[in-house]
């Protein structure tokens, strides 16, 4: 076969159709699949990540994208990165020989299950042999993709290339005494909100409606996606033109859905704005997780935790629960959204205490992975930092190390994208502030669209053009760092609580 650029196109066109095949799949599997469906969609899900693997991994793929990479200099800019990027991909998912891949595979199937049983009867012991034959197995995996300074670096690479475990421990070091710090003052305030009126029953109808009118408000095109209910929050996309999102109530917590439909719809008008001339081809795709988490955070707590925000939507709410807010002022919804509490859980920590959280996971897989620690005194590292950096004594290890799936899934390298999606945001938030001075007025006044408008041409247009680094620096003149996060958060905590 000839190697011509439109072999590529028709090739990665099939693999993006299969790949949104599957995602198709795993969608109706979290939204609409009856019980007794899940044996019969677990094979059908095998079968066809099974193909896309072999033909991903297929030697006359390779060898047409080696032979397109050696002829470069004949190729436009777009098309070389194009065939850049792709072999890039194809070299990583051919690293890996089949054997292990295998045996990696059925450990996590073990492990997952082992966690879920540990974490039921708060039992570190119970889940601890498995972790110990997954680190063992994560080096291996850095060991066959290789790397330089940390084995950790291998793994980052996964989630966010560019980035490595020396680069985070400088960034999350600095952070972490600072926000470690800031909270601490926090805490001590006697400047607390008065969250007492949001104890009430919010309607599920309600708050569905509100959210649907924010989500089509942030300029998510519903000719384009969907949403619906699944117990976890998550985007998924089938090509361009249907990208979809999904959000979860709760009628004691006004502010659940709502977070987690801008949170969502940050990642959804991400997908929904890539290129059209790069559909289903690799630079139609996003730079990494902690780029795409940069687009729901910006959304969801830039935005949407904002003042200018509830000066628009707070009459709105309003009118969504006639009465129940009666008392409730722009100030007070302003205190109470951002109510800062140190708390044990990740996934329901606030705005202000998140990324201590990923510190702590950060610090302990590059130790374990590096073999600084033995997998036996995780429990005791955990629950250590948690009092150091946050002020919270862990009762147990359900509450503690056994809180996320992450580490049974072998997904070493993942938690450091959801801190870096924070920094990213503010990093990039303060040169949208300079680019767009009145962006403010234009949100208290209804109209967040010039956002978007920046957001499209500035980051979802590169698609995956850039490395995270190099984006970054490219739109800030600076490589990522905390100093702009930092900045936004004792700025607007510091006001909030009276604290410097
Ligand atoms: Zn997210």
């Amino acid at each position: 076969m000839t190697a011509t650029i439109q072999n590529l196109r028709d090739k990665l066109g099939e693999l993006s159709d299969i790949g949104a095949t599957v995602a198709l799949m795993g969608w109706d599997q979290q939204v609409n699949m009856p019980k007794k469906a899940a044996p019969g969609r677990g094979q059908q899900l095998a079968t066809m990540s099974a193909i896309y693997h072999r033909m991903a991994t297929a030697p006359e793929f390779g060898d047409m994208l080696r032979k397109l990479n050696d002829e470069r200099d004949k190729l436009s800019a777009d098309e070389a990165k194009m065939v850049e990027e792709t072999l890039w991909d194809y070299e990583r998912s051919t690293k890996l020989p089949e054997a292990f891949v295998k045996e990696l595979t059925e450990l996590d199937a073990n492990a997952f299950a082992a966690w879920q049983e540990a974490r039921k009867d708060s039992d570190f012991a119970a889940f601890q042999p498995f972790l110990e034959r997954l680190v063992v197995k994560q080096r291996e995996m850095a060991d066959m993709f290789g790397f330089e300074g940390s084995p950790y670096n291998a793994l980052v690479e996964n989630y966010e290339r560019g980035m490595t475990a020396e680069r985070l421990t400088q960034i999350f070091g600095d952070l972490r005494e600072k926000q470690s710090a800031l909270i601490e003052k926090i805490v001590a305030s006697p400047n607390q909100p008065d969250i007492a009126w949001l104890e009430q029953d919010w309607d599920e109808q309600a708050q569905w409606d509100f959210g649907m009118k924010v989500l089509t408000e942030m300029g998510y095109d519903l000719d384009a996606g969907r949403q619906d209910k699944s117990t976890h929050p998550f985007t998924t996309e089938f090509g361009l033109k249907d990208v979809r999102v999904t959000t979860r109530f709760d009628v004691k917590d006004l502010f659940s859905a709502m977070s987690s439909t801008m949170h969502e719809g940050g990642h959804a008008l991400y997908e929904q704005g890539f290129l059209e001339s790069d559909a289903r081809t690799t630079l139609g795709s996003s730079i990494s997780l902690g780029v795409h988490e940069s687009q729901s955070r910006m959304w969801e707590n830039l935005i949407g935790r904002s003042r200018p925000f509830w000066q628009h939507y707070l009459p709105v709410l309003k009118e969504h629960f006639p009465g129940q807010l009666n008392d409730v002022d722009v100030d007070k919804m302003y205190r109470s959204i951002n109510a800062v509490k140190p708390s044990l859980i990740r996934v329901e920590a606030d705005e202000c205490t998140y990324n201590l959280h990923i510190i702590i996971r950060f610090e302990i897989e590059t130790a374990l992975l590096e073999g600084r620690m033995k997998v036996s005194e995780l429990p005791e590292v955990w629950n250590a930092k948690y009092k150091e950096y946050l002020g919270v004594d862990v009762p147990n290890d359900a509450q503690g190390c056994l809180q996320d799936v992450h580490w049974s899934g072998a997904s070493f390298g993942y938690f450091p994208t959801y801190a870096l999606g924070n920094l990213y945001a503010s990093q990039m938030f303060e040169k949208i502030l300079q680019d767009i001075p009145n962006l403010w007025e234009s949100i208290a006044g209804g109209n967040m669209l010039p956002l978007l408008d920046w957001l499209r041409k500035n980051v979802h247009e590169v698609g995956r053009r850039k490395k995270a680094p190099q984006l970054i620096e490219g739109i800030t003149g600076k490589l990522p760092e905390s100093t702009a996060y930092l900045n936004y958060l004792t700025t607007k905590y510091g006001e909030l609580y009276g604290v410097k």
